[in-house]
Parts: structure tokens; sequence; C-alpha cells
């Protein structure tokens, strides 16, 4: 257990921060006088995983949940876009709270499930291995917490199905991780490289279409029984996708390229530095006359 630095005084999450081995004493049930309430005023930011199951269920593809359902945002400066669920129009509330409670309730997304526990991913500069640390999220409105049950955070976690959904999402979060504790070192990532990282992430449909094309082929060297099982599996592609975002962001290469594409980068550089230094070539000549020119 370990105090923690969490910078909001006036938020509701607790600022102690445990491990899943931690004792908390809540229970949600029909029937509580609060039912509802956390899902009439809400701000739930959705992992891949989240956004998969809900259009699996739904029978939707990927882009079309992302345009009914929710809102994009920016994860931090330099623009790494996350995705919020989109409340009803003109209001706070879930688009998916019913009177009876959650109709996606199989595949509520991560944060509803953690409620009202908050994950908190962390890295320490000295691991190459992100942790994870939990908090409690105490709002005045939620009276489970007042309910005379306990149980320790992992077996709050299980109860919620919450393992599956960490394993799957951890590669998303790791970028993350990676990204913002990379900061500038990596530089700003170009329009681009966020454009892949957002349909990588979550918009699975469309990654689809990305992998099966020529293009993609030309690069990229699959084995076409693997490229099969990509295409045909939403899980595969999206932990497929997280790898391929390492290797464009970071360049932890682990997909192999073709050998002509390789060649080609080669040559373009090549060719790149080569007008490069024409042009200093160019540049030191011209201020070279500029300055002594005239004493010629
Ligand atoms: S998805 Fe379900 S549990 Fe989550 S906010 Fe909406 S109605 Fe509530
Ligand atoms: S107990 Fe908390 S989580 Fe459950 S319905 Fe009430 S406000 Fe929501």
């Amino acid at each position: 257990m370990s105090q923690t630095e969490i910078p909001f005084t006036a938020s509701p999450v607790m600022p102690e921060t445990f491990d899943g081995g931690k004792k908390i004493q809540f229970q949600c049930k029909k029937g509580i006088a609060c039912w509802n309430v956390c899902c009439s005023n809400i701000d739930i930011s959705l992992t891949p995983y989240d956004i998969l199951r809900l259009k699996q269920r739904l029978d939707i593809s990927s882009t079309e949940f992302l345009q009914k359902y929710t809102v994009p945002y920016e994860m931090e400066m330099d623009g790494i876009a996350g995705v919020k669920l989109r409340p009803v129009q003109e209001g706070t509330a879930c688009q998916f709270m019913k009177l009876e409670g959650c109709s996606v309730y199989e595949d509520r997304p991560t944060a509803c499930r953690y409620y009202p526990v908050a994950l908190l991913s962390m890295r320490r500069q000295d691991e190459y291995v992100d942790r994870d640390s939990y908090a409690l999220v105490k709002e005045a409105h939620c009276l489970g917490h007042q309910e005379p049950r306990s149980l320790s955070v992992d077996e709050y976690r299980d109860e919620q199905g919450l393992g599956e959904y960490d394993e799957v999402a951890r590669g998303w979060r790791q970028l993350i991780l990676k990204k913002k504790s990379s900061g500038p070192a990596v530089g700003k990532p170009s329009k681009r490289s966020l454009q892949l990282f957002f349909m990588a992430c979550y918009d699975v449909d469309q990654f689809r279409g990305f992998v099966a094309s020529d293009g993609f082929g030309e690069v990229y060297e699959i084995p076409d029984e693997e490229k099969l099982k990509l295409l045909s599996d939403d899980t595969a592609l999206m932990l497929f996708g997280f790898r391929f975002l390492r290797q464009v962001l970071f360049g932890e290469m682990s997909i192999a390229m073709r050998e002509e594409s390789v060649e080609d980068r080669r040559g373009r550089l090549a060719e790149k530095h080569g007008r490069l230094e024409r042009e200093a070539a160019e540049r030191m000549a011209r201020d070279e006359n500029e300055m002594y020119g005239d004493q010629e």
C-alpha cells in the first residue's frame, strides 16, 4: 500500500492507492436508492476491447459504433486520441441506460465494471513492465459504499469479469504509457501515425481493410494462414494492431517487412540524403558568393 501523488484535491478519487489484496466495502444491487444515478451523468473512457465487445453485441461495424456512440478526446498533449461514450442527445445519461439497468450489461465497458475502483497503470523508470495499482472512488450519490459487504479488490475484479478485459487491453495501455514516458524524446507523432493509432486501436473493421489491402501486403510479410486468421478474428486483429503500432511508433520490429520494401526505403533514404547534401553544397556556394563575390 502506498500514498500517491494523485493531484486532485476536490476529486472523489481517494488519495490512497493500493494493490489487489486491499479489502473494500461495497455492493451495488437492484433496488438500491441510487439505482442508475451513476449512469445518468457519464464520463466513460473506452478501451479498444470495450469497443470491440460493444460493436459485436450491437452487431454493427466499429466505424458505425464510433460514429453513433462515442466522442473522441485528446488523451495527452501531442494528440494521442482516446474515445469516450457519447451520452444521449442534449443530456448526460448513457445511451445504454434503461429503467431496469444497463442494457449492455454482459458487454459493459471496463470503467463501468471497475466502478467504484479506479485502475491506475504505473510505470517506474527503472522497470520495463507496467504495474497495476488501484484507488477507491467515493462519490456522495453512490450508496453502495454503505452496504455491509466486504471483499478484496482482486475478488471484486473477478466478480466483474475484469481479468479478460484487462489482459486484452494491456498492449494498448502499454502503448500509451510508453508514449507518455518517452515524451519529447520520440518527438511529436506525425498526423499519419496518429491516424494509424486511432484506426488500429479503435476502428478494428477499418483496420481489417487496411491489413487486407495490397499496399499493406507490399510492405509487410505475413504468412497467408496467419493473415486469414487475423482477418477473421476481431480480438486477434486488435492484438496485432498493438504490435503494428509498436513497430510504427517505436521501431520495435516484430512484423517481418518484405526485403524489397526495406530496399526501397533504403533507396529513398539514400536519395533524400543525396538531395540534402546537394542542397547544402548549393547553399554554401551561394553564401560564399554573397560574402566574397564583391571583393573579386
Ligand atoms: S454502459 Fe451500462 S453500466 Fe456503463 S454507463 Fe452505460 S448504462 Fe451504465
Ligand atoms: S450503488 Fe453506486 S454504482 Fe450502484 S447504482 Fe448506486 S450509484 Fe451506481
